[in-house]
């Protein structure tokens, strides 16, 4: 079959590598892709967020199959729009993406499904929503309703720190995203990332991980896109996925359908755990970035498979053939990321680099220029690997790392510090 996948970072390099790996697949285009995925795929470039682009190009090139990656073309309706032309799609609707576009919507649906999640107001105005941090007190969490990229998030320790993310989310900062604010209890415990495929009816665990979200070791220093992450996730014991599952995802999944929006596609179930107990930190309505290089790492070619199935309706067929293994991830970013970062340097070393089921450099924010592997975003290279133990896919991670000649970039030393 023809597959295209839309995206074009570290998650989209790692999917179309296991895609790549199926026999089912006779022909695989990314867009916008990047240098690395046109190592292994064709490139094409269009507006992957206006799905009528998006079907004009599937029906001229006769995809059978289109994989969506990132957010934003879910939040656009691009699968709506490939299932109005009768094209085969991964990913949910725009109204089932809500899990992801709106956090109110998610609190919303929660409480419907009695799913655990931490308590919640919603304000469109200032004034009363500083006087419910008054008198909540702090800890406490402001979040901005809408899509922020990861930065309309504030996890405040103080209330002053709460009342100036208030100030800050109204005065426009976010635009759109931050005309709505919804104002969380803080919640203690250790996250893990939990993510399951459903299709509209079934759904169907395909693994655990943990992100490391702060640019600095020891888990310091401003928010990232995440700077590694690997799996399994030893928080989540078969007692904690049990209650996620029968606590959380099943009910919500049941009430997305009950209101006519049924979910298809793979749901990242961010958790809180505290005392064995999970509750609900958010949803994504796609694989996360790094969590995805691992998986697939850990999925390799029943990855499509499985993706087709959640599409058809035919989860409840499938099961998941798991080895003991772990994989975990490091992200090689530019200096200066998240803040600013030059953009242009070359990166060498990579040539030598292994590319085994075991080991893989996949790309992400990388362009060939001129016949060489430029850096051209902030988060550039994520070296990846699997191993019998999870010290054992740390050590190739690392020595990829290491072998990469980037005078320009860094990565963290201490991926992986929480379960080794
Ligand atoms: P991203 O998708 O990049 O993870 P986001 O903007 O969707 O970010 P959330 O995941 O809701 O935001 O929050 C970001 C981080 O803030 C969480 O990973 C978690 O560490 C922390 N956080 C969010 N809500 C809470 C809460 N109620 N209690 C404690 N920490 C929280």
């Amino acid at each position: 079959m023809n597959i295209l996948v839309l995206g074009g970072g570290g998650r989209e390099h790692a999917l179309a590598w296991a895609i790549l790996q199926n026999p089912k697949c006779d022909r695989l285009i990314v867009a916008p892709g990047n240098a690395g995925i046109e190592q292994i795929a064709e490139c094409a470039s269009f507006d992957i967020c206006d799905g009528g682009a998006v079907v004009e190009f599937a029906e001229a090139e006769a995809i059978d199959f289109v994989v969506i990656g990132p957010e934003a073309p879910l939040a656009a309706g691009v699968a709506d729009r490939l299932a109005e032309a009768g094209i085969p799609a991964f990913g949910p609707s725009a109204a089932a993406a809500r899990l992801e576009a709106s956090k109110r919507f998610t609190k919303e649906i929660c409480d419907a499904a009695g799913a655990p999640t931490a308590a919640w107001a919603r304000f469109d105005d200032a004034e009363p929503a500083r006087a419910y941090i008054r008198q909540q007190g702090a800890p406490i969490v402001v979040k901005a309703d809408g899509l922020a990229a990861g930065k309309g998030v504030i996890v405040a320790m103080t209330e002053d720190e709460a009342l100036s993310a208030i100030d800050e989310m109204f005065s426009g900062a976010f635009g759109a995203a931050g005309a709505e604010v919804v104002i969380e209890e803080f919640m203690e415990g250790e996250e893990a990332s939990f993510f399951v495929l459903c299709d509209g009816e079934t759904v169907l665990p395909v693994g655990t991980a943990q992100d490391h979200k702060r640019v600095g070791e020891g888990d310091t220093g401003p928010n990232t896109g995440g700077m590694g992450a690997y799996s399994p996730a030893p928080v989540m014991t078969p007692e904690v996925t049990a209650a996620a599952l029968e606590r959380i995802v099943k009910p919500t999944m049941a009430e997305m359908a009950r209101r006519g929006t049924p979910y298809r596609g793979v749901l990242y179930v961010g958790l809180m755990i505290k005392d064995g107990a999970p509750r609900l930190v958010e949803y994504n309505v796609r694989f996360g970035d790094p969590e995805c290089q691992a998986l697939m790492m850990r999925l390799g070619a029943q990855a499509l498979d499985l993706m087709l199935a959640a599409a058809e309706g035919r989860l409840a067929e499938r099961k998941v053939n798991w080895a003991e293994d772990y994989a975990m991830t490091v992200v090689l970013a530019s200096r200066g990321y998240p803040g600013d970062y030059a953009k242009g340097s070359v990166i060498g070393g990579l040539d030598g680099l292994p590319e085994t089921s075991w080991e893989m450099m996949f790309h992400a924010g990388t362009t060939e220029i001129d016949g060489k592997i430029t850096a051209t975003g902030g988060r550039v290279l994520n070296a990846t690997a699997r191993g019998r133990t999870l010290q054992e896919a740390r050590d190739r991670a690392y020595a990829m790392a290491e072998a990469v000649d980037w005078p320009e970039g860094f990565y963290r030393s201490d991926i992986g510090w929480r379960a080794l």
